[in-house]
């Protein structure tokens, strides 16, 4: 039986003053609850892991970043360790996002390459996948998640393997309010998991795999009663701690 787990991606927005509220909020929600079924965290900006620490540490709430670098440790001007966000006790790292793919150019095999730094630093990095709307429509949806799975699988032995999280979001689902059908995104879900038994049936049976895409209250229930859902990756959702409960809450 595979937790459920409800990770909130803030994305680039946030204050010192906004954080504060939404982390009171969330881990005040989640401790009144005994008991959950469903693990929460957030990965919040670099600047604010900090007080994600301070405000979190001893909360049912585990905490995590949006990207990480490829590289150790060194002459990377503006990059971030693995090894600096397990010094601020990160559990999380989200790495190929689809917004990081199309802004910053992101490759598949550098997607791979950050899952591996995630790992070798005892992070779990959280690798998303998804197909645009010109995929989709090309009949490609398939052709496309599994090569950016394959990336991953081709760099991690199968007990590294174990330990990833994976992450279905269809790029014309983020923050569009345009969500995929629980039956178009089970599809999708089963796909990515069969690819990973061909691997190693262990493994796949065990793997978490959210669905990712303007998920909200009203939606994640169905969602997240799909056979191979296992959880979320929550947007804009996840910036109103209400509405973030309301996800973890419809896990459970
Ligand atoms: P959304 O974003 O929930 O705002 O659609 C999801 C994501 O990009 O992780």
């Amino acid at each position: 039986m595979r937790r459920k787990l409800v990770i909130g991606n803030w994305k680039m927005n946030g204050s010192r003053d906004s954080i504060s509220v939404l982390l009171s909020g969330v881990a005040e929600g989640l401790a009144a609850k005994a008991a959950q079924r469903a693990d929460a965290a957030v990965c919040a900006p670099a600047p604010y892991l900090a007080q994600c620490q301070a405000a979190l540490a001893g909360t049912p709430v585990a905490w995590g970043a949006q990207d990480v670098s490829a590289f150790a440790a060194g002459a990377y001007t503006g990059e971030v360790a693995a090894s600096m966000l397990a010094d601020f006790a990160c559990r999380y790292v989200i790495v190929g996002h689809s917004e990081r793919r199309a802004y910053h150019q992101e490759s598949n095999e550098l997607v791979a390459q950050k899952a591996l730094a995630a790992l070798a630093a005892g992070l779990t990095p959280v690798v998303c996948v998804g197909e645009t709307l010109a995929e989709r429509e090309a009949g490609q949806t398939g052709v496309v998640v599994c090569a950016q799975l394959q990336a991953v699988l081709d760099v991690l032995e199968t007990p590294a393997l174990g330990k990833i999280v994976l992450a279905y979001e269809p790029v014309w689902a983020i923050g569009t309010g345009k969500t995929a059908t629980p039956a178009m995104a089970q599809e999708v879900h089963a796909l990515l998991r069969k690819q990973v038994a061909a691997r190693d049936a262990a493994t796949a049976g065990g793997m978490q795999i959210l669905y990712g895409g303007s998920m909200k209250p009203d939606n994640a229930k169905e969602l997240m009663a799909q056979p191979d859902i296992d959880g979320g990756l929550i947007g804009g959702a996840s910036l109103k701690a209400a509405d973030f409960l309301g996800i973890v809450h419809a896990a459970d």
